[in-house]
């Protein structure tokens, strides 16, 4: 399957995007991203019908603060001073923009929540309206070096920054990852629906990280020096990514360190306390089954003998068997690299219209089985049932469909989504700032 996703038109528009903090190794130069709208309709900002970047110069209070006499919502849009605005060269791009600059800070956070919007839109074959879209015609991506969080909340996506061990300001404006996964909450309002307080299953605050994490992680293998990294370091072996303790020296990517994770619905009968920690199972079963379906398609192609997919249950409790499975990849990747990175790729967008044909199937009231069940029916519409066996293994494993989660253990904190009134809209109010220790 070679999946409209591809959004790398040569009409598009150019941005210079760090497909991770450009303080990781290997990810030190920014990489040249052709986003769908056409040369010329981007204008300063950077702006277009969808979304403009504003970045103030001293703003102090987050929105979705109370502020003023009457304690209404802080609310878009910024009418304060702000830096310049970032402008095309005389084509129409912004890749000549020098990092480090206001400029470059800004048309990397417009340039990378585009490129996400536009690989969404592909797998799900239609423009994604905003939920706000009665009251904001366009989402306001807004800068705030203050704040040390993300968050995206009616008719806004807000970031700031942290500080590294060293002192250093790292801007959230420059985290694709982090950007990838405000998108990817914006876009499940408007497909699955606005949660009501009242009615919402717990369930829901879980998938709803799971998808995001997810739409960013699917998003982040758009970028060719993501796969190269990937496809340099593993050959190819990505179980050995599901062996956690590794997986650390296998990537520095923080996206596919959370996916890579052993939690599963088990973890949580008893309850739970963080909707973070519970949408990880729902990460990793289907991070794991991207990856059984690459190694379905190498199989598929007659590059790997049907025996690797034994050998890798047998690697699960005996690492004596690591070596033996390396070497079988590092000879597959010697051989044919183009294949084994198609075949990466293929398994990505299989993955990517799974889910954007899953969240059509599911409403804010969903619970995990409804979850389970409505990527099994999805996988029916998208190949008739070829990788039904592996979708299944892989939600087995996890207990999604199999298992209730408990209550709630803690009331929600700062970093839980707010439903502080049955008249507030929620935000998403993410845990990026606690992720900083991964990434030292
Ligand atoms: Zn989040």
């Amino acid at each position: 399957m070679r999946c409209s996703s591809r959004v790398r038109r040569p009409e598009g528009t150019r941005f210079l995007l760090y497909p991770q903090p450009p303080f990781l190794e290997g990810f030190e130069r920014p990489e040249v991203v052709t986003v769908s709208k056409p040369a010329g309709t981007v204008m300063a900002g950077p702006s277009d019908d969808r979304m403009y970047t504003v970045y103030p110069q001293d703003k102090k209070i987050t929105y979705g603060t109370r502020v003023g006499p009457r304690r209404e919502k802080f609310s878009p849009p910024w009418i304060g001073p702000s830096f310049e605005p970032a402008v095309p060269d005389h084509e129409g791009h912004f890749d000549h923009l020098q990092p480090g600059t206001p400029q470059f800070e800004a048309a990397h956070f417009y340039g990378s929540a585009r490129f996400v919007l536009d690989i969404w839109e592909g797998y799900f074959d239609r423009p994604i309206n905003w939920h706000f879209g009665d009251q904001y015609e366009r989402m306001e991506l807004i800068i705030m070096p203050r704040f040390n969080n993300a968050t995206m909340g009616y008719g806004f996506m807000e970031v700031g920054g942290y500080e590294l061990d060293s002192g250093e300001y790292q801007p959230f404006s420059l985290n694709f990852d982090v950007i990838g996964h405000e998108v990817g909450h914006s876009i499940i309002y408007p497909i699955v629906g606005l949660p009501d307080p009242d009615l919402v299953h717990n369930d829901y605050y879980g998938f709803h990280e799971s998808a995001a994490d997810l739409v960013a992680i699917i998003s982040s293998l758009h970028f060719d020096s993501v796969i190269d990294h990937l496809l340099a370091n593993t050959r190819g072996n990505l179980y050995a990514l599901n062996k956690i303790n590794r997986v650390g020296e296998l990537t520095q990517h923080e996206q596919i360190r959370v996916a890579a994770n052993e939690l599963t619905l088990w973890d949580f009968v008893g309850g739970w306390n963080d909707e973070h920690d519970l949408g990880q199972p729902l990460t990793a079963a289907i991070f794991d089954t991207m990856i059984d379906v690459f190694h379905e398609l190498l199989k598929a192609r007659g590059l790997i003998p049907e025996q690797v997919e034994n050998l890798s249950d047998r690697l699960e409790g005996s690492p004596e068997y690591e070596p033996v499975m390396q070497g079988i990849f590092d000879e597959l990747y010697a051989s044919y690299p183009g294949d084994v990175r198609e075949a990466l790729e293929d398994a990505r967008d299989y993955i990517g219209t799974y889910l954007a044909t899953t969240f059509q199937k599911i409403t804010p009231q969903l619970t995990y089985a409804d979850i389970a069940e409505a990527l099994m029916e999805a996988e029916q519409d998208v190949t008739g049932g070829v990788f039904e066996n592996v979708f299944a293994f892989n939600l087995h494993k996890r207990g999604i469909g199999y298992v209730e989660v408990g209550p709630r253990l803690t009331p929600p904190d700062e970093d839980s989504h707010a439903f502080s009134a049955r008249t507030e809209l929620p935000e998403f109010r993410c845990r990026h700032k606690r992720r900083r220790g991964k990434w030292r």
